[in-house]
C-alpha cells in the first residue's frame, strides 16, 4: 500500500478512521469543571424551573377579582399586609382587599393569583409599605407570575448524551440542581513531530534547519478539539524515534498519538520506516494532504500520520484527526457544517483531487489567504485563515462567483 496511483477518498479514509474509533467509559466530574467536556449521558432535571411559583417584577402580589375593574378613574385600594424579599420563605396569608408587596424572583403567596407591578399604582415603590392604590387592572388572571416548570419540569432531560458542555449549557444544569456530571473523558493525545531539519522556534538557525510548528499547531487543535495533550516532542530521522515515541505515549495512557512529516515517498520517512508494521499508508484524493498513514495499536490507541508540511499537517488533521477525537468523546456530529458561499477571487485547483484551501471570508465572499497560492508550505497564509474552502475533485478551477463549499474554523 503506498503512493502513486491507487487513491482513496476522503470520505473512505474517514469511514476506516471512524470505525476503528472506541469511545471510553464516562466519568463523573462537578459542574464546575465540566466545561469544554461532552456530557455522556442524558442529563435529568432534578428541581424543575422556575423551582416555585414566583413574580416576574417588583409589585404587589393580588387577588385578581380584588383589582380587575381598577382604573384610573376608579383605583382600588389594597392593605398592605406583608413583604417579600428575595429569597423570603414566608408564605403570609392574603384576605381580600389586601396586598402583599413582591420583589422580582419571590415566591408567589399561595392565596395571591397575580402581580401588579408598582407602575400600576399611584404611589408606586415609594408608597409601598401601607396601601397600594391600584390605577390599573392586571390584563388577566396570572398576569406576571412565572409558573413553577414552565421552562422544565422535574425530571425532563435537559441535555441530551453528546452535548458540549459550554457555558450556557453549564448554567443550565446548575439551574435544574445538578452539581456533578457523567461527562466523556478528554481523549490523552500525543504530538510527535519527526524531521532532522527541525529546531525549536527561535534557536539561530544553521543551513538547512527549520523552526519547528507542527507541535504547536497539532496540540492547539487536538486540545480546540477537547483533548489533554499528555507527550508533545520532536522526533529525528535517523533511528527508531517514532516507534519509541509511541511506546512513551502508550505508558502515559494515550488514547491518540498524532505523527507530522515521515509519511511520504522520500528517502528518509522516519515514520514509514519506524511504524510501517503498525499502520496503513495510502494515498487519498486531497490536496494538500494527500499522503496519509493510520493505525489501531493492539490496546486500541489510534495512530495518525500526517504529512509534515504545516498546511498539510492542519488540512489532515481536520479531515481525519479532529473527526476521531470528538467520536471518541461521543459527539455524533463530528464533521463541520458546510457553508456555500460566493467565490471573491479566482483560482486554480488540482485535477483529481479534492483541495482544502486555506480562505479568508471578505464581504460575504470567499477568498485565499496566502496571497502566494496554494502551496502547503504557505503557512503565513494558514496564520491569516479563518476558514477552508474545499473543492470538489472534479473542478479543475474556480471563477469569481461561483458557490464554494466553506467550512469556518474555530
Ligand atoms: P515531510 O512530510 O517529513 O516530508 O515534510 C514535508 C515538509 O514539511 C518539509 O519541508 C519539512 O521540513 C516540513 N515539516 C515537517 N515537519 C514539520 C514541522 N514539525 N514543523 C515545520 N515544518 C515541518
Ligand atoms: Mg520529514
Amino acid at each position: 500500500m503506498s503512493h502513486g496511483t491507487t487513491f482513496r477518498t476522503v470520505e473512505e479514509q474517514q469511514e476506516r478512521v471512524l470505525a476503528a474509533v472506541r469511545p471510553r467509559l464516562a466519568e463523573t466530574v462537578a459542574v464546575d469543571r465540566a466545561g469544554g467536556s461532552t456530557l455522556a449521558v442524558d442529563a435529568p432535571a432534578v428541581n424543575p424551573v422556575p423551582v416555585f411559583d414566583n413574580s416576574a417584577m417588583d409589585g404587589f402580589a393580588v387577588r385578581f377579582a380584588d383589582v380587575a375593574g381598577a382604573s384610573e378613574d376608579m383605583p382600588v385600594t389594597l392593605q398592605v399586609t406583608a413583604d417579600l424579599p428575595a429569597g423570603s420563605p414566608e408564605d403570609p396569608p392574603l384576605a381580600p382587599g389586601c396586598a402583599v408587596r413582591i420583589m422580582t424572583g419571590s415566591a408567589l403567596p399561595t392565596e395571591a393569583d397575580t402581580i401588579v407591578p408598582f407602575e400600576d399604582t399611584a404611589g408606586g415603590l415609594a408608597d409601598s409599605l401601607q396601601t397600594a392604590v391600584v390605577q390599573r387592572a392586571p390584563r388577566a388572571e396570572g398576569a406576571h407570575v412565572r409558573r413553577a416548570g414552565s421552562d422544565a419540569a422535574a425530571g425532563a432531560i435537559v441535555l441530551p448524551a453528546g452535548t458540549l458542555l459550554g457555558p450556557r449549557q453549564l448554567s443550565a444544569l446548575a439551574s435544574v440542581g445538578i452539581a456533578e456530571v457523567q461527562v466523556a473523558p478528554r481523549p490523552r493525545v500525543a504530538v510527535v513531530s519527526t524531521g532532522s531539519e527541525l529546531v525549536p522556534p527561535g534557536t539561530p538557525l544553521q543551513r538547512g534547519q527549520i523552526p519547528e510548528s507542527n507541535g504547536v499547531l497539532l496540540a492547539g487543535l487536538a486540545a480546540q478539539a477537547g483533548a489533554e495533550i499528555v507527550l508533545r516532542e520532536v522526533v529525528g530521522d535517523e533511528g527508531d524515534g517514532p516507534a519509541e515515541a509511541a511506546a512513551r505515549a502508550a505508558a502515559l495512557g494515550a488514547d491518540v498519538v498524532i505523527f507530522s512529516g515521515g509519511v511520504s515517498a522520500g528517502a528518509y520517512e522516519a515514520v514509514r520506516l519506524s511504524m510501517g508494521e503498525a499502520m496503513e499508508f495510502v494515498a487519498v484524493a486531497m490536496q494538500p494532504g494527500k499522503p496519509q498513514a493510520f493505525g489501531v495499536t493492539a490496546e486500541g490507541m489510534l495512530l495518525f500520520g500526517l504529512p509534515g508540511n504545516p498546511v498539510s499537517a492542519a488540512v489532515s488533521f481536520e479531515t481525519f484527526v479532529r473527526p476521531a477525537l470528538l467520536r471518541l468523546q461521543g459527539r455524533d456530529e463530528v464533521l463541520r457544517p458546510v457553508r456555500r458561499i460566493p467565490a471573491g477571487a479566482a483560482w486554480r485547483t488540482p485535477p483529481g483531487r479534492r483541495q482544502y484551501l486555506p480562505a479568508v471570508i471578505v464581504d460575504g465572499t470567499v477568498v485565499p489567504a496566502a496571497r502566494g497560492g496554494s502551496g502547503s508550505h504557505l503557512t503565513v497564509g494558514l496564520g491569516g485563515a479563518t476558514a477552508y474552502a474545499v473543492v470538489p475533485a472534479e473542478v479543475s478551477e474556480v471563477e469569481i462567483g461561483d458557490l464554494v463549499d466553506v467550512l469556518e474554523l474555530d
